[in-house]
């Protein structure tokens, strides 16, 4: 028995060093939540005004922390300095584990996670941070589909504790035990789910964002939505509030990725308020205006 135990810890890649490809909303967290638990990370985007937005991120979320007092300036220089930005795909090559968390479009994920497999070591695993997207279907881009799995953070990645990991239909064992491993040093609570539309989180919350959506184009106000599910059923916040959070833009998109995975049960209906939302660019609490207005 003792010897089997061995033999499992002997095939965990011991993880030393991440990298977060797209510097966004969840590249940013995940390079601070690396970072702040002294793991290394390299943060790559396409432009520097991206990369300025992702340490931003990060040097707001140690900011709060320093006003709380919980944050010491060590503390926080070390972590900014724990973060590497570029531009360069070069700087990956010595990363042990690559978390791609670009915008959410297979096409983009499968040339940059093909990119990725280019400068990697052959033993590196590649995780993709989508919420929405195949497994499966985003491992046809790799060379060694056995390496990769889906790696779900949660927004924001700082405060939500789970992080849901995916098992494609040809992720090896060990991917899943490095993953699960690094998770835990990030001091997440990782679950490991098979690929399906929505994954788990998703495939509860999105029939939520439905009926909400249909509460709506019955007549219902969404301040009061809001209100009923956060100050009297309890809920940390609204619907309304939680899509703002989320962006209008990958909430809709979401609907309509599992509107085809599960079209018996996810069939958008006409004139989805978020629908309309994103056609009229209130993309949530990243552009300032979504269901609310932010200043
Ligand atoms: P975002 O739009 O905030 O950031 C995307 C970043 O990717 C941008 O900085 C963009 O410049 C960069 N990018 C685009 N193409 C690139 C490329 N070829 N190489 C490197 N960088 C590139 O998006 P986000 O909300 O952070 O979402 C990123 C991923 O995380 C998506 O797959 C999304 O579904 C998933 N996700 C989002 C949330 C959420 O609540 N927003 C939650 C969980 C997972």
């Amino acid at each position: 028995k003792s010897k089997g135990k061995k033999q499992a810890k002997a095939a965990t890649k011991d993880v030393k060093l991440n990298a977060v490809l797209g510097a966004g909303i969840m590249g940013g967290g995940i390079a601070y939540q690396s970072a702040v638990k002294g793991m290394p990370v390299i943060m790559k985007d396409i432009n520097t005004d991206a990369l300025d937005l992702g340490l931003n991120e990060a040097a707001n979320i140690l900011g709060k922390g320093m006003q709380r007092g919980k944050v010491d300036a060590k503390t926080m220089a070390k972590t900014l300095n724990a973060i590497t930005p570029t531009l360069d795909y070069n700087t990956l090559k010595d990363a042990d584990l690559v978390i791609e968390a670009v915008v959410e479009n297979p096409k983009v994920k499968g040339i940059v996670l093909k990119e990725v497999e280019d400068v990697v070591a052959d033993d590196a695993i590649i995780c993709s941070n989508t919420s929405t997207i195949s497994i499966n279907q985003l491992a046809k881009s790799l060379d060694k589909p056995e390496r990769f799995c889906g790696m779900h953070f949660f927004n924001p990645v700082h405060r939500m504790p789970l992080v849901e990991i995916i098992r494609g239909e040809n992720t090896s064992e060990d991917t899943i035990n490095a993953v699960v491993a690094t998770t835990l040093r990030m001091g997440k609570t990782p679950i490991v789910v098979n690929d399906c539309p929505g994954f788990l989180v998703n495939r509860v919350l999105f029939p939520y964002f439905a009926g909400f959506s249909k509460l709506l184009i019955d007549g219902a106000d969404f301040v009061a939505v809001d209100k009923v599910m956060e100050k009297q059923f309890g809920w940390p916040m609204g619907p309304a509030y939680l899509m703002d959070v989320v962006g209008i833009d990958t909430g809709d998109h979401a609907a309509d990725v599992m509107a085809a995975g599960i079209p018996e049960r996810m069939a958008r209906i006409g004139d989805d308020p978020v629908t309309v939302l994103y056609k009229e660019k209130r993309l949530g609490q990243k552009n300032g205006k979504g269901f609310y207005n932010y200043g």
